[in-house]
């Protein structure tokens, strides 16, 4: 069966291979049209043999070569369909669907320095300090002093193993329980929560966008898609053998194709956004984004699962029970450019 050509000229023309390959191997080293960097394939030490153009890739040494959904097959250990899928996510490229967020065409004089930031975690030194920070005030949360900030987070029904696990911690001087985004290692993000009487929780500059409890992941399990970062922690404590829960931090938040492309790849995507009208908006997007494997899955009886579980006395178990079965694996009716795509996989 022949290669629908267009298609993934389409792909390639909208994905500048060089930002591909940066996010995964940080910086490189710009050498005329191309930018370098020690060969990830080889695990070679020359740190300039691996080439790479707009749309190729080659290492002088081991002559490991190919293109973006090379990469992607061989870096992120896709299948064909999946790398296709997610190379399109990142181009931006619809698949039928409603339009994707779409990243501007990369035009080959401009700089490198400029690849889109939002693929990227904080600089490192942002992370470094931000790191420091979220040790000092791990440290806090357990020094008795500081009780009532750890009986709050057991209030809201955290086990202490979860707190642990999850590196919350107290800052006396703010009031501010600190909730690290550690995402392979690297902090993205770092949320807050005030327990001053009326305190609004700080904004640390300098995050990025991220997706909470994201290294969970797995094509093994349904993900529930959450607002708030608790609400993650109390279902990945409760129903954890159920689900995966991650969080956007914010019911507009964790839209960057970085995210879309790791969700788009899950079995099933229960959006699990707050019960009001803000929570059943925003489910409507990644409905959109997402038409193969997301479906809305209303908190019942209480506005959070947070709050199903500490106010209303809910059994979260039961709740997901009665949420409807995977969409089975057909084609989906979503146009056809996706059409083609799974038509492709028969070859
Ligand atoms: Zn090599």
């Amino acid at each position: 069966m022949p290669f629908d050509n267009a298609l993934l000229k389409t792909i390639k023309d909208h994905l500048d291979l060089r930002e591909v390959v940066e996010q995964e191997l940080g910086q490189g080293q710009p050498a005329g049209q191309t930018v370098r960097w020690a060969c990830p394939f080889h695990q070679g030490h020359n740190p300039t043999a691996f080439a790479v153009s707009k749309d190729r890739f080659y290492c002088w040494s081991c002559e490991a070569s190919g293109d973006v959904i090379a990469w992607m097959i061989q870096r992120e250990n896709l299948d064909f369909k999946t790398a296709v899928q997610q190379a399109a996510v990142m181009a931006g490229v619809d698949l039928g669907g409603p339009i994707l967020p779409r990243l501007s065409r990369p035009d080959p004089r401009r700089p490198i320095r400029s690849a889109r930031p939002l693929l990227h975690p904080p600089d490192l030194d942002w992370q470094r300090s931000s790191h420091f920070y979220v040790q000092k005030c791990q440290a806090y949360l357990w020094n008795e002093i500081n009780q009532a900030a750890l009986d709050y987070l057991r209030q809201r029904g955290l086990k202490d193993e979860t707190i642990e696990q999850a590196q919350l911690g107290y800052d006396p001087g703010r009031q501010i329980i600190t909730i690290p985004w550690y995402i392979k290692d690297e902090l993205w993000r770092l949320g807050t929560k005030s327990l001053a009487e009326g305190g609004k929780a700080p904004l640390f500059a300098g995050f990025k966008q991220g997706l909470y409890n994201a290294d969970r992941l797995t094509p093994e399990q349904p993900v529930l898609l959450l607002e708030g970062e608790f609400d993650a922690l109390i279902v990945q404590q409760e129903v954890g053998d159920l689900v995966v829960a991650v969080a956007t931090g914010g019911v507009t938040l964790g839209r960057q194709i970085k995210w879309v492309g790791r969700l788009i790849q899950m079995p099933q995507v229960l959006v699990a956004f707050d019960d009001d009208p803000a929570g059943d908006k925003a489910a409507g997007w990644w409905l959109k984004v997402l038409p193969h494997n997301a479906q809305r899955c209303r908190p019942l009886g209480a506005k959070d699962p947070n709050d199903m579980l500490i106010k209303a006395g809910l059994n979260l178990r039961q709740w997901l029970g009665e949420v409807p079965e995977a969409k089975p694996e057909t084609k989906p009716e979503v146009g056809s450019l996706w059409q083609r795509l799974m038509g492709r996989e028969k070859r």
